[in-house]
């Protein structure tokens, strides 16, 4: 990407109602676009960002056994009047009416839309358990959507779905979600905890929130690491972790929830399998979501200065930005820089170019705040040295390299 062609104006002031470090890095380097309340565009930098994690969730989803599907985001509101949940669900629904006025809902999630698939599809205890995922765009209608993509009215999650014969295979996958999230969050470079957590309008008993430790967090989590404990705070009816032990206290942002929801929506839909005695019994459901855009501004709260995003190198939008100092009466750096770019680009590395018409500080604190893990620095002088500068974002380290090597030095 040659930043020079991108036609829009990036690395901006943040509006000043931007209160999150993260919404204000997000706007001021371009990553999203606001449209209207809690409804963002992802601008090619961001989405960078976005697709990252999407293909790190799905790979570890796939290697789970999970299998992909894409639901539909409109749901019929008959589906949701079966599990009483159409007035449970209150005002967060985005209700929608057709020509016929058939009512419908943007769905904030897919309980009923994928036990109805289920219900139609499903007739033997030999077709289970199964657990079916998806990556798609929700639609809540909170009361205060705020922080950017943190809080939204339109988002991408990752939501999961598994149905079981009995309680001790709904626990089997419920432990592999957990250790597929606990890789997905690890692989992302994110520093979290896993915590108990309340089941809210989804129902259930056993749930478990993720969250990514950050002091901006609008939960509260609660710790015992001698007694292996830890606990969302909403959770917690005493001071002490259950054998007596003392609390530690964190922010956390939840990035990941997974529950174990029993008979509730297979009762309630009428759900049933023929169980090896051929007698009909109700399935068993686990559900597990992941806020896949909210992990974006999670991400960017527990990395950041003062000059900006440090983007761990799994999720950067790229892992090299080529910053050139351009002398307009010398094409060579440039062509240098060029050379160098198209090289880095030939052996699949994601690789921008800073190669816009302005001045050496513009370009280094734009690159500071854009985040990029690896910059390198093209000027007439390491040109003449034929000694090329790197440095690291996040440790401000600075290294060189000669210049006839710099493209297999990178690559390692
Ligand atoms: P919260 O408590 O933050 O409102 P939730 O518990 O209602 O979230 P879940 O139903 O557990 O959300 O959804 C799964 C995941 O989707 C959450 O863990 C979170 O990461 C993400 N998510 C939920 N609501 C939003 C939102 N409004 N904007 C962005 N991401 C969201
Ligand atoms: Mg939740």
């Amino acid at each position: 990407m040659k930043l020079s062609n991108y036609p829009i104006k990036t690395f901006k002031d943040a509006p000043s109602d931007a209160e999150l470090i993260s919404h204000q890095l997000m706007l001021r380097t371009g990553l999203i676009k606001r449209l209207a309340s809690g409804i963002f565009t992802w601008m090619p930098f961001g989405l960078k960002v976005l697709r990252k994690i999407e293909q790190t969730v799905r790979e570890e989803m796939d290697n789970s056994g999970a299998f992909e599907v894409l639901m539909p985001t409109i749901q019929p509101s008959e589906l949701w009047q079966e599990t009483k949940r159409w007035d449970d669900y209150g005002d967060l629904l985005l209700q929608i009416r057709d020509r016929h006025e058939r009512l419908f809902c943007y769905g904030p999630t897919h309980e009923e839309v994928i036990t109805d698939i289920l219900r139609k599809s499903v007739k033997s205890y030999k077709q289970l358990p199964v657990n079916f995922y998806q990556i798609q765009t929700k639609f809540r209608d909170e009361i205060r959507p705020r922080f950017g993509v943190m809080r939204a009215r339109e988002f991408l999650m990752k939501d999961a779905y598994s149905f079981h014969l009995n309680q001790d295979s709904l626990e089997e996958e419920y432990e592999k979600m957990d250790k597929t999230y606990e890789k997905i969050f690890t692989k992302l470079e994110l520093d979290f905890r896993k915590v108990q957590a309340t089941s809210g309008e989804i129902g259930g008993s056993v749930s478990h929130e993720f969250h990514v430790i950050a002091e901006s967090g609008e939960d509260e989590i609660a710790f015992c690491d001698d007694e292996n404990f830890a606990a969302n705070v909403e959770t917690l009816e005493s001071e002490n972790a259950p054998n007596g032990g003392e609390l530690t206290y964190a922010r956390g942002i939840e990035v990941g929830h997974i529950f174990q929801l029993g008979d509730k929506y297979s009762k309630a839909m009428k759900l049933e399998v023929l169980d090896s005695n051929g007698k009909n019994v109700n399935p068993y459901m686990g559900c597990y979501g992941i806020g896949i855009s909210r992990i974006v501004a999670a991400a960017i709260e527990q990395n950041h200065d003062d000059k900006g995003i440090i983007w761990p190198s799994a999720i950067s939008p790229f892992e090299i930005l080529i910053i050139v100092l351009n002398d307009k009466d010398d094409s060579n750096v440039m062509d240098q820089a060029m050379k160098i770019y198209q090289e880095l680009r030939s052996d699949g590395i994601e690789v921008a170019i800073d190669d816009r018409d302005e001045r050496a500080g513009v370009k280094f604190a734009d690159a500071d705040l854009l985040g990029v893990p690896t910059q390198v620095i093209v000027g007439k002088r390491g040109l003449e040295q034929k000694k090329l500068e790197i440095t690291s974002r996040s440790t401000g380290e600075k290294r060189e390299a000669k210049i006839d090597e710099i493209v297999n030095h990178l690559k390692n």
